[in-house]
């Protein structure tokens, strides 16, 4: 019996999984640099007002996803369910706008939601993101839409679908919310039991239940795009006509809402056909009142955030390529105290010369060490015996071609050097 496992819903990355986590981050960062969004790195943990405030009191996140506690000294923190809400905090604390007055920040790190575990959603889950905090630029959402689709492209993902709508602003979604509350009058008794309790509240959140049900009487339900204010309208049709010309595939949904209170106008999902019932991969929207919100000047902003393991299970499904392996290029075997001792001498100046090598800890015969030497797939073996030894020499095997040859024990880190480069 295990004395312990990883918690429910985590999950461990092996060693073997880890070069495509790395290959991704390195994707992202590079992706983010062509299009000069900077890295920024916030808490895992804040203040649990900061989301009840900008995630929105309302929401399934606050209401029953997030891992919050009192510490020591009593106050509520919460470890974070997203990364907007903390970029943004960031950008008020160190005033950031006054530095430039466009800020393209982007982050990657783990997100906590206490949600029920299935496949590509967990309690513990990475998120990459891109925010853009001073613009209200309909071709600043197009950036960043671009952005997020540009990464998934180069990932390998090419099954995907760009879902787009509108949620508008304050001025025009209080008269639209008023149409939905009409239409839903009568239809209370069909709804789930959480649709019922935020039907009066906030009667958006039904478009985004996921209970049949509720679905079916939606569709009819009247739709945000069609209540679009002298603002919001042109806005959207703006940010249509950026992506035409990018050259970027949409589907208008109708009955897009996103499960966060801060949107304004443009909201966006990416969606993966591949991965069933949890099929969006990420997405975002424009945030025009958060800055606002938190106690700054009112800013405008966009950003979308990605769920780094659904993407990796969509990567899976797809037949994405996979990083090659990391093997060591130099393997040193050897038999006796001393010739052990010159092993790891040799060891350590390959590696300070930027040759990854390894050798024997285990004590094991000749025999077993030139099997693990094959087991790590590297390029050299070098023997070290006791008859090599007496020589002054060791054997230097080519595993690829099986040559040997018998190199001076001084010279055998400047050999070894030489004819890696040579292979390159
Ligand atoms: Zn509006
Ligand atoms: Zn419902």
């Amino acid at each position: 019996m295990l004395k312990y496992k990883a918690l429910r819903g985590t999950q461990d990355i092996l060693p073997e999984e880890m070069p495509l986590w790395r290959q991704l981050e390195e994707m992202v960062g590079r992706k983010m640099k062509f299009y000069n969004y900077r890295e920024i790195a916030t808490p895992t943990f804040e203040h649990t007002g900061l989301f009840v405030h900008s995630t929105g009191a309302d929401t399934e996140i606050v209401e029953k996803q997030m891992y919050t506690f009192l510490d020591k000294g009593g106050r509520s923190l919460t470890l974070r369910p997203e990364g907007t809400p903390p970029v943004v905090r960031t950008y008020i604390e160190h005033s950031l706008g006054m530095k430039k007055p466009l800020q393209k920040l982007f982050y990657i790190g783990s997100m906590y939601r206490q949600e029920n575990p299935q496949a590509g959603r967990l309690r513990q889950f990475h998120q990459f993101g891109a925010e853009a905090i001073g613009s209200i630029a309909p071709a600043l959402d197009a950036e960043i839409i671009a952005l997020f689709l540009d990464i998934c492209e180069d990932l390998g993902l090419k099954e995907l679908s760009l879902q787009l709508g509108s949620i508008g602003c304050p001025g025009c979604r209080s008269p639209y919310r008023e149409k939905l509350l009409g239409f839903f009058a009568d239809k209370d008794d069909l709804l789930c039991d959480d649709c019922k309790q935020r039907h009066q509240r906030n009667p958006l959140r039904i478009l985004d239940c996921k209970n049949p049900s509720c679905r079916r009487i939606t569709e009819d339900a009247p739709s945000m795009l069609d209540y679009l204010c002298d603002d919001c309208g042109p806005h959207f049709q703006e940010l249509k006509a950026h992506l035409d010309a990018l050259d970027i595939h949409y589907q208008i949904n109708r009955r897009l809402v996103r499960g966060l209170d801060y949107y304004t106008k443009t909201i966006f999902e990416v969606v993966s056909p591949q991965l069933g019932a949890q099929d969006a991969l990420g997405g975002g929207g424009r945030y025009d009142g958060l800055v606002e919100e938190l106690g700054a000047k009112p800013t405008p902003a966009v950003g979308f955030a990605a769920g780094i393991e659904r993407i990796l299970l969509a990567m899976e499904k797809e037949n994405c390529p996979s990083p090659e392996p990391c093997h060591p290029k130099v393997y040193v075997a050897s038999m006796g105290e001393e010739a052990k001792r010159l092993a790891v001498r040799l060891l350590q100046k390959l590696r300070t010369q930027m040759v990854s090598a390894d050798t024997d800890y285990l004590d094991r015969s000749l025999k077993s060490q030139m099997r693990a030497a094959n087991n790590l797939k590297v390029e050299y073996t070098v023997i070290i015996g006791q008859e090599e030894l007496n020589k002054g020499k060791a054997l230097v095997r080519n595993m690829r071609s099986s040559q040997q040859e018998e190199v001076g024990i001084e010279k055998l880190c400047d050999y070894l050097v030489e004819v890696l480069n040579q292979n390159q």
